[in-house]
């Protein structure tokens, strides 16, 4: 089966002013990098769609999303908070980031692929309801499980977030819905300040959240323990109808934002144990989305070992 693969120049285009870390250079060198290996040819490629307004309400209110587009089209450079900074561009760059990952899902869906990588930004799993946070605008990740929820009626889906900030605007989407487990991964403490262990999930969707908060420092060895001991055993309880994942890679050991201590190698076996997992119980169905990773060349190897290994399906 095939992997999708999708990027687009129009990434580029939202601004975020200078030493910001999340800057378009983190996808030029990514995709620089992706399209000089030999399994590049092998992938399917597709273009971005805007998400249609409906879908992005599953998850953010009218009046955010409004508020949004308000902001980038008069000019505004920052949404609720300083680290936030937006350009005319960054709403219709958003919509566009949300869309790809619904156009995934589609092809995903439609059997034309089976697994399949988006490079979008601005990132999303940081976005709450009507609140922007973390480099984030829309939940891209959330807005597309809602997505094969309702249009595709699929029951139970899985987000494993191994992005090394703990994916607050994710968690808080789908902690009292039984039918989505949010998995995490993320130095802790550390930004956005969620993630304890004990956060688990409320009313009917106690048990449906499994944080797993590592301390500054810990690296592969910590990894591969949590994936053993937790994250598995919790895939195979949950029985999902996909997984996603948000693949950010900044617990690199090279990323300057954080201090996990993860190997370019660490990307390729956790793709592989999820691949494992969505070919039992799901026919392989797997959507991954970037999220972070400041080091571009850590970023670009990281990414590339992700996609590599995806295309092995
Ligand atoms: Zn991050």
């Amino acid at each position: 089966m095939k992997t999708a693969y999708i990027y687009d120049p129009i990434f580029l285009t939202h601004e975020t002013g200078i030493g910001h870390p999340e800057t378009s250079h983190r996808l030029v060198s990514a995709h620089s990098h992706l399209t000089s290996q030999d399994f590049y040819k092998k992938l399917n490629l597709f273009n971005p769609r805007d998400a249609e307004i409906k879908w992005i309400q599953t998850i953010h209110q009218p009046g955010y999303i409004e508020r949004v587009k308000s902001s980038c089209e008069t000019g505004m450079n920052m949404i609720d908070t300083p680290d936030v900074q937006v350009c005319p561009e960054s709403y219709n760059v958003s919509l566009k980031a949300a869309g790809s990952l619904l156009e995934l899902a589609d092809q995903v869906m439609h059997g034309e692929v089976s697994n399949g990588f988006a490079m979008v930004r601005p990132p999303g799993h940081h976005a709450e309801n009507s609140t922007a946070m973390g480099f984030c605008l829309f939940n891209s990740i959330a807005i597309a499980a809602r997505y094969l929820q309702q249009k595709y009626d699929l029951k139970r889906i899985l987000i494993l977030d191994w992005d090394v900030h703990h994916g607050n605007g994710t968690q808080h989407a789908f902690e009292e819905d039984p039918n989505v487990f949010y998995i995490s991964l993320h130095q802790y403490p550390h930004y956005p300040g969620t993630g304890a262990l004990y956060e688990t999930g409320t009313g009917k969707g106690e048990g449906t959240t499994l944080n797993c908060p590592m301390n500054a420092g810990l690296g592969d060895d910590a990894y591969r323990e949590a994936f053993k001991d937790k994250i598995l055993p919790a895939t195979r309880n949950f029985n999902p109808d996909a997984i996603l994942i948000s693949a950010g890679f900044d617990a690199h050991r090279a990323d300057p934002l954080a201090s996990i201590r993860l190997d370019t190698e660490s990307y390729g076996w956790m793709t592989e144990e999820m691949m494992s997992m969505a070919d039992k119980y799901c026919e392989g169905r797997l959507i991954s989305v970037l999220e972070g990773g400041y080091d571009f060349n850590a970023l670009a190897e990281s990414i590339t070992e992700h996609v590599r290994v995806l295309s092995q399906s």
